[in-house]
């Protein structure tokens, strides 16, 4: 018996009216988690609001219950409970959750290890290859049956985060899981077609914009060791590129794993910009290089692979900021 969600399923048991509430900047995983929990308690009969601060990218709109996420909170409520998926900490919920009077009991369900167990019952499993996965043993644990709509959106969360099973993360229970809800409904090529073989053109004339950024950053001391050294590859996108390209900004997620597959390359990193002197900085490592740490240390978090926060100031400042501290950690995590 799966223990760890006993208080969970206290809470679906008790109460009537849910809200589903995940992070701002949302991507597969917190959609799919978001939806797969939303949909399992309507199929018991619960009511339940799913929320989330900002608009379900486009690519994401087909998971089932996608049209039912609302943008606002004002005169929701009093809830009896709140679940929060995928998301390590309250303020990353969005101001329209975090301004809510009556959310009920907070029920936290995450992956990261990063998370600060703001809920009132926290369910939080690092080794977790998504909070889908989470979401599919919750309902395993609390005897929802899995229908074909929450498993397209379980199999969603499951196969972006672990990057197409692709990261350290797919373990096997990622792979029996993802398996399990394919023999549920989940459909993979249809699935891949519209996730993956479905991007705007301008996405791509982003890319060619972002690409042209790149600098690719010696880290060891002095450079000295030529090729072998270890390197930090940066990418920059700008406000400007988005105007003039018209894609929208979800558009650049991922493309930071255009800097971390150079090769000889530890840690890439992508300086979006998202305001006046204020960037979003998302980093990826190779292997040794604890990027979640070194988020933290900014007011960040995520996971030890990829990780990100948002901080002030001029590109240059961001920059040579964040750069300072990726190869100090690089030099002490790879002995170089
Ligand atoms: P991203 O670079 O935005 O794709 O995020 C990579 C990982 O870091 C994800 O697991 C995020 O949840 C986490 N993350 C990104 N930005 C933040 C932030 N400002 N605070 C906490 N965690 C973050
Ligand atoms: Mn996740």
């Amino acid at each position: 018996m799966d223990k760890r969600f006993d208080k969970a399923i206290e809470e679906i048991q008790k109460g009537k009216k849910f809200l589903v509430v995940s992070h701002v900047s949302p991507e597969g995983d917190a959609v799919g988690s978001l939806l797969g929990v939303a949909l399992a308690l309507r199929s018991i009969g619960k009511d339940a609001t799913a929320y989330l601060e900002d608009p379900v990218p486009d690519l994401f709109k087909f998971l089932p219950g996608a049209e039912t996420v609302v943008h606002s909170l004002e005169g929701a409520g009093p809830f009896d409970a709140t679940f929060a998926v995928d998301c390590g900490q309250r303020e990353r919920l969005g101001k329209g959750f975090v301004n809510l009077k009556a959310p009920g009991r907070v029920v936290n369900i995450d992956h990261h290890a990063t998370n600060d167990c703001f809920g009132d019952v926290n369910v939080i499993v690092p080794d977790a290859s998504a909070a889908g996965e989470l979401v599919y043993d919750l309902c395993k644990a609390a005897d929802i049956p899995i229908n074909r709509d929450i498993a397209v959106n379980l199999y969603v969360a499951i196969h972006t985060d672990t990057g197409s099973f692709r990261y350290s993360s797919a373990t096997s229970e990622a792979f029996i899981k993802a398996g399990e809800l394919v023999r549920l409904g989940a459909e993979p090529w249809d699935i891949s077609r519209r996730v993956y073989e479905n991007h705007p053109a301008r996405k791509y004339k982003l890319l060619g914009m972002v690409l042209s950024t790149l600098d690719i950053i010696d880290a060891a001391n002095g450079g000295a060791e030529g090729n072998h050294s270890p390197k930090i590859a940066t990418l920059v996108v700008t406000k400007d590129m988005f105007r003039q390209t018209g894609a929208e900004k979800d558009q650049a997620d991922g493309f930071v794993n255009y800097a971390r597959g150079i090769e000889g390359v530890d840690v890439g990193v992508l300086f979006r910009e998202t305001g006046q002197e204020e960037y979003k900085v998302s980093m990826r490592s190779k292997g040794d290089v604890d990027v979640a740490e070194i988020s933290q240390g900014f007011g960040g978090g995520g996971h030890r692979n990829a990780a990100g926060f948002t901080m002030k100031g001029s590109l240059d400042f961001v920059k040579t900021e964040v750069v300072a501290i990726i190869k100090e950690r690089m030099r002490a995590a790879l002995k170089v």
